[in-house]
C-alpha cells in the first residue's frame, strides 16, 4: 500500500479539496503530525519559514521521502535552507511585471494577450516559484469588486483576444467566484481564447471535480496549462484529474520548469514527456529556471536545457517535445532556445542535421 492510500484510508475527508487546503503542512510542527521529522530537518524549516512561507497539501507531502534529501517531489514542497542563499544576478520581480502591470492585476506584455492574476492562494507554495514575492499574499489578491473594474482595461482594448487567468492559482477560487470571472471575461466579443494557468491537478488532484468541470465547459474555447515537472507526479489521481478535463473537452498543455537535481536530464524528461502524452496533455515549455530570489539552487546552465530538447526531438513523437524558453529578464517575453542544426545558409543551398547528427542538404529554389 502506498502512503497516499494509506492516508486516504486512514482520513474521510481525504479526497475533499476543501480538507486538503485547510490541513495544509506550513511548519516544522505541522510536518511532525504527518511523518517523523529529524532534528536537522525541523531546525532548516524552522529558520526557513521565517523567511518564506510554506504550505503544502498531504496529498502533495504523501508522494515525498522526507528521508531522501534528493527526492525530486521534497525539493518542490519543503522549504531548503539554501533558499537563503543570495545570488549576485537575483531580483525580487527580474520579470519586470510590475512595469508591464497595466492594473494592479492584469500584465500586457504581448500585443494580443494579457495575464490575469486572478489571486494570489495556491494549492501549494512550489519552492522554485518565480511569482513568490506575492504568491500567499492575501492582500494582493484582488476582490471581486477590484477585479471587475480591472476588466474594463481588456473592455477597452480590443486587440487582447487571449487572456490567460493565472496567480497564484485560480482553481484555488470557489467555483461561483471563478464563474464570476470567466463568465465577465467570456462576454468580452474580442476575447476569444480564455486560459487557465494551474498547478492545482498535480498539487490538489480531488479540485477538479465534477461541478468545476460542468461551469467550464460552458465557457469554451478555454484552455488549460498545468505544471508537471517529474513523472512521480503522474500519479493515478493526477491521471484520473487529466482525463476528466480531457473528457470535459478542454485542450490540456503543460509547463515544466527546468529544475537542478529534480528533471535536469534527458532520461526523467523523456518519461515525464511520454507519459503526459499518454494523460492527453501536450508538453508545451519548458521554462529555464528564473533569477528569482532564493531559487538560485534550481537553476542550471541554459546548455542543460537545449541538451535535453536536442535529446527529445526525433526520439520522440513531435508533439511530445515542448519548446525551451527562457522569460527575458527585464521583462523582454519568452524566447525560444534551440539547438542550431543548421551548419551552413548559402545561395546555392542549405546544410543541416537531423536527429542523429548526420548532415544532409537542401538546394535553395
Ligand atoms: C507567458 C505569458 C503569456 C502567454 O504567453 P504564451 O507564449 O502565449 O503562452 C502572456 N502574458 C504574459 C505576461 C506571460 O508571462
Ligand atoms: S502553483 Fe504556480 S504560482 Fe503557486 S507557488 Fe506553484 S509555481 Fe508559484
Amino acid at each position: 500500500m502506498s502512503r497516499t492510500e494509506e492516508w486516504a484510508a486512514r482520513f474521510p475527508q481525504w479526497n475533499d479539496w476543501h480538507w486538503q487546503m485547510r490541513n495544509r503542512i506550513t511548519s516544522a510542527d505541522g510536518l511532525a503530525e504527518w511523518v517523523s521529522v529529524p532534528e536537522g530537518l525541523r531546525r532548516e524549516i524552522e529558520e526557513c519559514t521565517g523567511v518564506f512561507r510554506m504550505a503544502v497539501t498531504p496529498y502533495f507531502l504523501s508522494l515525498a521521502d522526507l528521508d531522501d534529501p534528493e527526492d525530486p517531489i521534497t525539493k518542490q514542497c519543503i522549504v531548503s535552507r539554501r533558499e537563503l542563499e543570495r545570488s549576485p544576478n537575483d531580483a525580487p520581480d527580474p520579470l519586470n511585471e510590475t512595469g508591464s502591470a497595466v492594473t494592479p492585476h492584469i500584465i500586457h506584455r504581448y500585443p494580443d494577450r494579457v495575464l490575469l492574476l486572478a489571486t494570489m492562494e495556491c494549492g501549494m507554495f512550489c519552492r522554485h516559484c518565480t511569482r513568490r514575492r506575492i504568491v500567499g499574499e492575501s492582500d494582493v489578491t484582488p476582490t471581486a469588486r477590484e477585479l471587475d473594474d480591472e476588466l474594463d482595461y481588456i473592455r477597452a482594448h480590443p486587440e487582447i483576444r487571449d487572456v490567460l487567468v493565472s496567480g497564484g492559482d485560480p482553481l484555488t477560487l470557489p467555483t461561483d467566484r471563478l464563474e464570476t470571472i470567466i463568465s465577465r471575461l467570456r462576454a468580452i466579443p474580442h476575447v476569444e481564447i480564455i486560459r487557465i494557468g494551474t498547478r492545482v491537478p498535480c498539487v490538489l488532484p480531488m479540485r477538479i471535480d465534477d461541478e468545476l468541470l460542468g461551469m467550464l465547459k460552458k465557457y469554451q474555447p478555454l484552455w488549460i496549462n498545468v505544471q508537471f515537472n517529474h513523472d512521480r507526479e503522474l500519479t493515478p489521481e493526477a491521471e484520473a484529474a487529466l482525463n476528466k478535463m480531457a473528457d470535459a473537452g478542454i485542450p490540456l498543455g503543460n509547463q515544466s520548469v527546468l529544475l537542478r537535481g529534480i528533471n535536469d536530464d534527458a532520461d526523467t524528461m523523456r518519461k515525464l514527456v511520454l507519459h503526459l502524452v499518454r494523460c492527453r496533455v501536450r508538453p508545451y515549455y519548458l521554462y529555464q529556471c528564473d533569477l528569482t530570489e532564493g531559487i538560485a539552487h534550481f537553476r542550471t546552465r541554459v546548455e542543460t536545457g537545449v541538451d535535453i530538447i536536442h535529446k527529445l526531438q526525433g526520439n520522440v513523437s513531435g508533439f511530445a517535445v515542448p519548446k525551451f524558453v527562457i522569460d527575458a529578464p527585464g521583462g523582454g517575453g519568452k524566447v525560444p532556445i534551440g539547438y542550431d542544426y543548421v551548419r551552413e545558409i548559402n545561395d546555392k543551398e542549405v546544410v543541416f542535421e537531423n536527429y542523429e547528427g548526420d548532415v544532409y542538404r537542401y538546394p535553395q529554389p
